[in-house]
């Protein structure tokens, strides 16, 4: 990932996830407009309650995606 912007929170529960997840996330996105899953760059990651909040935006078409990665 590139120039990514975490806040703390999402920055420690990001990295628990471990390597593997975080690459399966970041390339399994839906964008509306390519219509299909995309992969995510310029990632921001925020906390929402339990969850992570993922946004960025798409490889293909720079369209605004996000995605949220349920807390358990
Ligand atoms: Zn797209």
């Amino acid at each position: 990932m590139e120039s990514s912007e975490f806040t703390p929170q999402a920055a420690r529960r990001w990295a628990e996830l471990g390597g593997r997840s975080q690459t399966l996330l970041l390339n399994n996105v839906w964008c509306v407009t390519c219509g299909k899953t995309t992969t995510i760059v310029r990632v921001s990651g925020r906390m929402e309650r339990d969850d992570i909040v993922l946004e960025g935006c798409c490889i293909r078409c720079d369209s605004p995606v996000a995605r949220v990665v349920e807390g358990s």
